[in-house]
């Protein structure tokens, strides 16, 4: 079934975790899935959600979302999210 809404502040995170994720920074970071999903469910736990229910609605709120300024305070809570994952990683829950 269709998603009838959708959070963009979650595809936001989750590509701005992606692009933290590649840079030489944070190369001795674990990548895994579960870290990844870890990272971003922790992240948005500290982040205002942004609901939206149509695609041009979606596209205007990212706009809004995405600048500069919300970019460098969204990515102080992802960097936290990074570090705590990093630190108390449970991939190793994820194999089973
Ligand atoms: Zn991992």
């Amino acid at each position: 079934m269709e998603r009838k809404i959708v959070n963009v502040m979650e595809d936001l995170a989750s590509s701005l975790i992606t692009v933290m994720l590649t840079s030489p920074e944070y190369q001795l970071f674990c990548k895994c899935e579960q870290c990844r999903m870890d990272i971003l469910a922790y992240s948005l736990n500290n982040l205002p959600s942004h609901y939206v229910s149509t695609k041009e609605g979606k596209e205007r709120a990212f706009e809004q979302l995405n600048t500069n300024q919300h970019r460098r305070w969204i990515n102080k809570r992802i960097i936290h999210a990074i570090h705590v994952v990093g630190k108390y990683p449970k991939h190793y829950k994820a194999v089973q």
